[in-house]
């Protein structure tokens, strides 16, 4: 191992598998995270089948699985309601696994924070990095609490809006908002939706079974210049207007009243970022949105995320030296990660602005053939 002390900026997706993938392996691992009460929002997540591949190998798939619901399988369909592709996946993870899985994003935190704790990390919350410098032998740190430390590497897996990324990678470009925003909504699962389901009008409506009896939608929405903001209160009414011309689908016209809870709808615009690699500097490394946020078109966000954490482990433990290990990296995540950017947002792109060339399906059957690559 080329480390003996490890700091992981960020107790998220990316951060807490890393310290998982650092299990045994000798070093201190050490997490702060500025959230105080280290939770996540509720709504899902959608796992295809290299993000399993993933958890496979720091050994949680199968909890990921049990607390999920497993499928196949990606429906499109007209918004008529005629059918468009069924793209199935490959089981890539094992033959003990599922093609792919839904989860609902707090389970999967609660799994991966008792596995990152398990693995030996210390964690710290409410906190955050105020200054960091290196010298080539070892990285200091400053904190926002007023304590220092100093490391043998730090990991930034603190997200889209990365302070170790400002901090260290001061011309890195900002995040890019890409003009197409997303509504979420918890419901009951109904006992047919099985899959992942997506009716391709505008706006695109989709719905993934998380357990179950519980499943999420999402309605992705062109919301050109800036994000929009509206009253809380208004929130579930302005999502069940999106579903209004899906009215003659039978299940969607009875999903779309069910939709009432205004603190419970999640709206988020879709920012991306691709920092130009490497993506390290001396001792201290990016990983996750911190490297790379891409639009969810492709589901592949956190699955990047997870393999990074998964590739960056496995070269500490085996480069011959750091410099290495982070080079090697590099070599096997960017142009993977680069591509699925592009992918996710051309996607995007062709939604919002109702290009008559556009190709989901190709362009989604490809990502998913990228995807089943080995890493
Ligand atoms: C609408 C939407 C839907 C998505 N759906 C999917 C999907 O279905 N499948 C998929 O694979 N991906 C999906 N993604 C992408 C996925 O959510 C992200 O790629 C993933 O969360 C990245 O994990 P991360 O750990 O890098 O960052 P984050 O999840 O953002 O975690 C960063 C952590 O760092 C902490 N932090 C932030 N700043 C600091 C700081 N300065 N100091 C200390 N701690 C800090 C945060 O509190 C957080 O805990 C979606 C994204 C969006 C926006």
């Amino acid at each position: 191992m080329n480390v003996e002390k490890v700091l992981i900026v960020g107790g998220g997706i990316a951060g807490l598998c890393t310290a998982v993938g650092l299990k045994g392996s000798g070093a201190v691992v050490e997490i702060v995270e500025q959230n105080p009460k280290w939770d996540v929002y509720g709504v899902g997540i959608i796992q295809l089948a290299n993000a399993l591949r993933a958890l496979a190998a720091l050994g949680l798939a199968g909890e990921a699985i049990a607390q999920g619901f497993p499928m196949s399988a990606l429906v499109m369909w007209r918004p008529d309601g005629a059918p468009i592709a069924t793209l199935p996946q490959p089981p890539i993870a094992g033959p003990d696994f599922p093609p792919q899985n839904g989860i609902a994003r707090p389970k999967l935190h609660a799994i991966l924070q008792k596995a990152a704790q398990a693995a030996g990390a210390r964690v710290r919350l409410g906190l955050s990095v105020q200054a960091i410098e290196q010298d080539g032998e070892r990285v200091r740190v400053a904190f926002t609490d007023g304590s220092q430390g100093v490391y043998d590497l730090v990991v930034g897996a603190d997200g889209l809006r990365s302070r170790v990324r400002q901090l260290v990678f001061p011309e890195a470009p900002s995040p890019q908002y890409e003009e197409q925003v997303v509504w979420r909504y918890n419901l009951p699962r109904p006992p047919e939706v099985d899959n992942i389901w997506m009716w391709m009008g505008d706006p695109k409506v989709g719905i993934v079974p998380l357990g179950p009896d519980l499943m999420y939608m999402f309605i992705t929405d062109a919301a050109p210049g800036q994000p929009p903001r509206y009253p809380e209160a208004a929130l579930a009414e302005e999502m069940r207007k999106r579903l209004d011309g899906y009215r003659h689908i039978p299940l969607l016209a009875r999903l779309q009243e069910q939709i009432t809870d205004p603190s419970k709808v999640v709206l988020r615009p879709f920012e991306t970022i691709l920092v130009p690699a490497p993506w390290h500097r001396g001792r201290v490394v990016l990983v996750g949105d911190a490297a790379h946020a891409m639009t969810a078109h492709i589901a592949q966000g956190a699955a990047m995320a997870i393999e990074d954490a998964v590739v960056l482990t496995e070269e500490l433990r085996r480069g011959p030296s750091l410099e290495a290990a982070l080079a090697a990296y590099n070599r096997r995540r960017f142009e993977r990660v680069r591509k699925m950017v592009e992918m996710s947002r051309q996607l995007c792109i062709w939604e919002r602005t109702h290009d008559p060339k556009a190709d989901p399906v190709g362009v989604t059957a490809a990502s998913m053939e990228l995807a089943a690559q080995p890493i």
